[in-house]
């Protein structure tokens, strides 16, 4: 299993022993650093979490120990919750029994995530499906055996078989509500949308707590509070080159309450037969997904933008910009995997709001508009 470049933020590396994202990746609240005065970058905490890095970056730095005691413990909980990473979860039990008939009791937590993720799921096609577990595991990923060839059509087929979205049960009549999933072998996988709803939890933790001017970071997953600099508006946020780690594309502005998401195949991959695997899989054909490099969302919540950053990653441009008309707020872009050629389609959203950084000459071009 590789790790790919590690976050790169405020122009700092992170020390690699902190495992990062993708090379699609966004700096957060870079400081003002050319021609004005020069701003005090506001204050960032990091720690590592649900396998990936968090932070948060605070205008007012006496705010800033008290903002990553309420985010860490809105992380916590949503672990506790949805991780498949950990044995004593919620969803771990969920999956363990798998196919035994028993009903398990789960919190709003798991509900509410399920709800979106399946919405996802039905608006994409099947694009994006939590229930990816079983081909996750089928390919070694997620803490499963690595593979010493890439699995053969049956097995994928099997485990293709084990995505069905018909074969689950959620009782939300029953208090508390209960899943159970119908066949041995199936496994709910959040990893798309999961840590994206943490940082809404945080987010509106925050908040309550009456925190401002600070931005949420859940492996790339963010999310503004305020603004990073009076006036400012938001917070400025760069995306990364997929095919050049540490470099900056473009910049925009991510304004107070907006997330912003990537998903990339330099996130996580496996190595079989020295070829590179994605960690993104297209549940129709139980493979990894070729082809695409990153893309980037921006949404009204944190929960979106990491769901549709997956199943646009999957669905490509075409499809994807014909999913987008069904979540108003929402723009994107793709970089497809080109490295010989670096490409951007973005919608036109998002395409106005990108400021080429540096004297990058980029190759914009608009998606269809919406049909
Ligand atoms: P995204 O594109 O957002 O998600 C890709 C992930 O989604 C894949 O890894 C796979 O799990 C799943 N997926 C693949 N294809 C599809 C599809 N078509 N539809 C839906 N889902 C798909 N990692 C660790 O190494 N150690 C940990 O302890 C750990 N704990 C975690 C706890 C939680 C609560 C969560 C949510 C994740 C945890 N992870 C852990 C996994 C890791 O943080 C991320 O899930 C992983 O990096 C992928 O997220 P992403 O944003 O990079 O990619
Ligand atoms: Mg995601």
């Amino acid at each position: 299993m590789g790790y790919h470049a590690p976050v790169m933020q405020n122009a700092q590396l992170i020390p690699r022993c902190l495992k990062g994202r993708s090379a699609v990746m966004l700096l957060a609240a870079l400081p003002l650093l050319h021609g004005c005065k020069k701003e005090t970058p506001p204050t960032r905490i990091q720690w590592p979490v649900m396998g990936t890095v968090a932070a948060v970056q605070c205008v007012d730095a006496r705010a800033a120990p008290q903002a990553r005691d309420t985010v860490q413990a809105a992380f916590s909980h949503i672990d506790a919750s949805l991780s498949t990473w950990r044995a004593d979860s919620e969803i771990a039990l969920v999956n363990r029994i798998a196919g035994n008939g028993t009903p398990v009791p789960v919190t709003d937590n798991v509900v509410t995530v399920l709800r979106a993720a399946f919405d996802l799921c039905a608006k994409s096609g099947g694009a994006f499906n939590p229930l990816i577990g079983p081909v996750m595991k089928a390919w070694g990923f997620n803490g499963a055996a690595a593979r010493p060839a890439p699995p053969d059509a049956e097995t994928l087929l099997a485990a293709a078989a084990l995505t069905d979205w018909y074969q689950i049960d959620i009782n939300v009549e029953s208090l508390p509500c209960t899943i159970r999933l119908l066949k041995p072998g199936m496994a709910l996988d959040l990893g798309a949308i999961a840590k994206g709803y943490a940082v809404d939890k945080a987010w509106d933790a925050l908040k309550v707590a009456g925190h401002t001017n600070t931005l949420v970071d859940l492996g790339g997953n963010l999310r503004a509070l305020g603004e990073a600099a009076p006036g400012r508006g938001g917070w400025r946020t760069g995306i990364r080159n997929p095919f050049q780690q540490g470099t900056c594309l473009a910049l925009f502005l991510l304004s107070d309450g907006e997330s912003v998401s990537t998903s990339g195949n330099y996130e996580r991959f496996v190595e079989i037969e020295g070829k590179r695997y994605a960690h993104i899989m297209d549940p129709q054909t139980a493979q990894p997904v070729t082809g695409m490099a990153g893309v980037t969302v921006v949404a009204p919540t944190a929960t979106l933008a990491d769901g549709l950053s997956t199943a646009l990653f999957v669905l490509g441009t075409e499809r994807g910009a014909a999913l987008l008309k069904h979540y108003p707020g929402c723009e994107a872009l793709w970089i497809p995997d080109t490295p010989g050629h670096l490409v951007i389609f973005a919608t036109p959203g998002l395409a106005k709001r990108l400021t080429p950084s540096g004297n990058a000459k980029l190759d914009i071009r608009l998606i269809h508009e919406r049909r």
